[in-house]
């Protein structure tokens, strides 16, 4: 069995600077995860660094944005009044996530950094060049149907698996990263890498990076927004498609738009050609029709997948058709 050396962080200081000291080390917090990762042998770090009782838990609501510290619990960012009203995509995507207990347990932090779910990367004995660089992808020519039709690189076609990403990316999030003596803000699209030839490499966070805090801007758009996610059972399931919508509607007219998609990229994709049509236009089903008949565009489906292209269009439809007729504000679930 492998030794792993496990060290509490009294401070974040103290975390970042135990990362400085042992590069490779992995954070640990509500390891929903990191745990899954070490029973199935895709993940192997010596050092553990938990920083699971830093104050980075804290919901606040600021002028211009709400800020959700990295280690805020999954269910605590669903169930807040604010974010239910000004971010109905970002509750819905939470509640569509995982089940209840791992949504008490995880982190945004580790949410957005959770590895892919593709079934070769987890089963240790399979070629996987996300697991074990230049071993081969056994998804290319084995089972790719819940693959990617969007960012695949001929070593990497794996899906990003976070619904709580989809939902940021349409409401424009920040992210906020640290190392010892250096800060930096990242736009989300920002945080998650292509596979090309280095698949293993799923962020482009840094070595001894950490994530603190999400900036959601607080807008029009984010409380006029929703997401919808198609999958094959309705609880504890990855998305096969899914859709995240945030519009700007002024005296129905369309001001801006971002629209984005999970269960179809290597990472949440963006789906501007969609937006692009959108733009300008009346708030009306016709408009949807016209941007969901370009949800796909580009898209290069593998062997067992091209019915994603389709169930894209019609999941874009339907979520601008829902954004654009319910109310604003989210319930919470009973
Ligand atoms: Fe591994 Fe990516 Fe291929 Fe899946 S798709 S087997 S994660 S290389």
């Amino acid at each position: 069995m492998q030794q792993v050396a496990y060290h509490r962080a009294a401070s974040e200081g103290a975390a970042l600077a135990l990362a400085a000291a042992h590069p490779g080390a992995a954070f640990i917090a509500g390891g929903t995860d990191l745990l899954q990762l070490f029973k199935q042998g895709a993940a192997a770090p010596a050092q553990l660094i938990d920083i699971s009782r830093l104050p980075l838990d804290r919901i606040e609501r600021l002028p211009f944005a709400i800020r959700i510290g990295a280690l805020a619990r999954l269910a605590d960012v669903a169930r807040h009044p604010e974010v239910r009203r000004s971010h109905p995509a970002l509750a819905e995507a939470i509640d569509a996530s995982a089940s209840p207990q791992v949504r008490n347990l995880a982190t945004v932090g580790g949410n957005l950094l959770q590895r892919t779910r593709c079934g070769y990367f987890r089963s240790a004995d399979l070629p996987c060049n996300k697991r074990q660089p230049g071993s081969g992808c056994a998804a290319r020519n084995g089972e790719n149907r819940g693959h990617a039709i969007f960012g695949a690189s001929p070593h990497c076609a794996a899906t990003h698996a976070s619904d709580l990403a989809v939902a940021l990316l349409a409401l424009d999030a920040k992210v906020h990263v640290r190392r010892q003596e250096a800060a930096r803000v990242l736009p989300i699209d920002e945080l998650f890498r292509l596979p090309g030839d280095t698949p293993q490499h799923d962020s482009a966070l840094d070595a001894g990076e950490l994530i603190v805090a999400v900036e959601v801007p607080r807008g029009a758009a984010g409380r006029r927004s929703c997401y919808l996610k198609v999958r094959d059972r309705a609880s504890f399931e990855f998305a096969v498609v899914s859709v995240a919508a945030a519009l700007e509607v002024e005296d129905g007219v369309i001001r801006s738009a971002r629209l984005a998609a999970g269960g179809v990229g290597t990472v949440p994709w963006r789906l501007l050609a969609s937006e692009r049509a959108l733009a300008g236009v009346r708030a009306e089903p016709a408009a949807f029709a016209a941007a969901a008949a370009h949800a796909a565009d580009g898209a290069e489906p593998l062997s067992q997948n091209g019915f994603k292209i389709e169930l894209l269009r019609r999941t874009v439809q339907r979520a601008l058709d829902v954004t654009c007729t319910t109310a604003t504000h989210v319930p919470l679930p009973r």
